[in-house]
């Protein structure tokens, strides 16, 4: 029974004490989480992954140009600090060497790097903070990776139109500060928010755990300015409510993972700060029946602000990891759903008792309600310290795979089939009401037959998803990771579509080759 049940029993809240305890743990597992992950990915690249060649450095043509664009000081070339620009968070994916790594600072300076690399033939990776989950932002073998952080100014707050307009490399969790102290709310909320930034938000679509509610990145972009391959400034949107004139290129960039244009502004939609949310921990004895009740809410009409779903494993590791008792104590229960609703005072209360009663009319063993922010925020937590706490056990390779909401329970059923299978602890958490799951596989980084398993289960992981009428990712993107699964998703028609948009935008193939997908011979073949 979770903790919070306990204390709603006695009568009591949890107590100040055992929540900072909570808390403290999983800040330090969080903190783990980066060092940790930045070993695992040092570990690799010289037990799995090939070490980057440093390589010999850019044409003397080419770092002149790019000094007289930038400055020297924007300029690296030292492959001892190139080298750590050379992956992102995902450990399978190949990455090559750069032969410089430039920080602009604006859009003039970005234009005048893509011109420079465009006269040279040098091709360009944009980059973010890094912290993505698909290689996309891996470093190309010869390429410049442009390193967006340093564009990191939120540039206006308009309250009275409800939108923001940002650089590319404000990290997310920065700007919803900013906004929030403004009483506005900026929706999209990747668990990584504390160091992802907006650019690589947009390039991936990124999504979180609000989505059944607020929908993806693209949902808040209004409008973008993007330098394209020409070097040339191309504004998308605009900064109205409404606005329908042209083929919508905002959202055709969002999403395109740093192959079509690289960001250097972005015009974003706010919405009006959410209330206090009024939480609900519901625990079942079978998957299938916390599935139900997944469908059962949908079936009701609710639409909750997160509801999200951990397997006994995910519930299990986090006991172990935090020693919290939240998620309850001795066996764990098959599954736990966390749900949500913003909607504020009785409306959230009305809406969170309606999700108790369907958990309960599914089978829930027990579900209960609070409009405790200490214990929400506990349970949340919870959540969030998954990755951390599964880490504990291995090295951890998250999949990212979208079903319908009717058909997670068959997922999760496949996703154990498929950890027997390759004998390998197989954790399943979810952003429940989305029906985007992340199974995440555990295994010994160092042992080849283990990392072999562990590439295995991902692919599977991902046929399962698309058997079940869903798609290989929801959120994280494509990458340098699942090239084969886009072009099975989207077919040989949907690949030249794809193919065309690139060589129409980028004719040279200059930005992020060898990501999301071969862009193909000038014919087309
Ligand atoms: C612990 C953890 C939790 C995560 N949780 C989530 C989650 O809940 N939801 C989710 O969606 N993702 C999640 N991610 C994945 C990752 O954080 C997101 O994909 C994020 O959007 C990447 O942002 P970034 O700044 O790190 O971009 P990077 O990883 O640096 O780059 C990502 C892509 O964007 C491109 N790019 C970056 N900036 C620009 C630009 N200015 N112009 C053009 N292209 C650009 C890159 O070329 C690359 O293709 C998680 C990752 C970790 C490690």
């Amino acid at each position: 029974m979770p903790a919070a049940t306990k204390a709603a029993q006695n009568g009591a809240a949890a107590t100040d004490a055992a929540l900072t305890q909570f808390t403290e743990s999983v800040a330090a597992a969080f903190s783990e989480t980066s060092t940790v992950a930045g070993d695992m990915n040092a570990a690799l690249g010289s037990a799995v992954l090939p070490v980057p060649d440093v390589g010999t450095g850019p044409p003397p043509a080419l770092l002149a140009a790019l000094r007289s664009a930038i400055g020297d000081e924007g300029v690296v070339v030292d492959p001892s600090v190139t080298a750590s620009y050379s992956r992102d968070m995902m450990p399978l994916a190949p990455s090559g060497s750069p032969v410089a790594v430039v920080f602009p600072t604006d859009t003039a300076q970005v234009a005048a790097v893509v011109r420079a690399c465009a006269s040279a033939g040098v091709p360009l990776v944009p980059r973010g903070a890094g912290s993505g989950l698909t290689g996309a932002a891996n470093a190309a073998d010869g390429a410049v990776t442009v390193v967006l952080t340093k564009m990191n100014r939120i540039l206006e707050i308009d309250e009275g139109n409800r939108l923001a307009v940002v650089q590319p490399g404000v990290v997310n969790l920065d700007f919803r500060t900013a906004v929030e102290s403004r009483g506005l709310f900026y929706a999209p909320d990747p668990s990584s928010y504390d160091w992802c930034t907006i650019g690589g938000n947009l390039s991936t679509n990124a999504g979180g755990l609000c989505c059944v509610k607020y929908g993806v990145t693209t949902d808040a972009v209004l409008g973008l300015e993007v330098v394209l391959a020409s070097g040339e400034v191309l504004r998308t949107g605009r900064r109205t409510v409404k606005g329908v004139a042209g083929y919508d290129l905002s959202r055709l960039i969002v999403g395109s993972e740093g192959t079509l244009a690289i960001i250097t502004e972005a015009t974003l939609a706010l919405r009006p700060k959410p209330a206090a949310p009024c939480t609900l921990v519901a625990a079942f004895a079978t998957t299938e029946a916390a599935c139900e009740a997944v469908s059962g809410a949908i079936r009701a009409g609710l639409v909750p602000s997160l509801l999200e779903i951990m397997d006994a494993t995910c519930i299990r590791a986090v006991q172990a990891h935090t020693g919290s008792s939240v998620l309850g104590d001795g066996d764990a229960p098959a599954a736990i759903l966390i749900g949500q609703s913003d909607a504020g005072g009785a409306a959230g209360l009305r809406e969170m008792e309606l999700l108790e009663r369907v958990c309960t009319s599914a089978g829930a063993v027990f579900a209960y309600v609070t409009e405790d922010l200490a214990e929400g925020r506990m349970l949340l937590q919870a959540r969030r310290a998954v990755l951390p706490s599964l880490q504990v056990l291995g090295t951890w390779l998250t999949d990212d795979v979208c079903v319908p909401r009717t058909e997670i329970a068959q997922l999760i059923s496949a996703c154990e089939r498929i950890a027997q299978d390759v004998g390998l602890t197989i954790g399943v958490v979810g952003h429940a009401g989305d029906g985007n799951m992340h199974p995440t596989i555990v295994y010994d980084a160092t042992d080849p037959a283990q990392l072999a398993a562990a590439h295995d289960a991902f692919g599977r992981i991902l046929d399962a998803g698309r058997a079940l009428g869903g798609t290989v990712t929801g959120e994280h993107g494509i990458g340098r990771v699942k090239q084969e699964f886009l072009r099975s998703e989207i077919g040989q028609i949907g690949l030249e579509v794809h193919r065309a948009i690139k060589r129409a935008l980028d004719p040279a193939g200059l930005f992020n080759p060898g990501s999301m997908f071969s862009a193909g011979s000038t014919s087309g073949q």
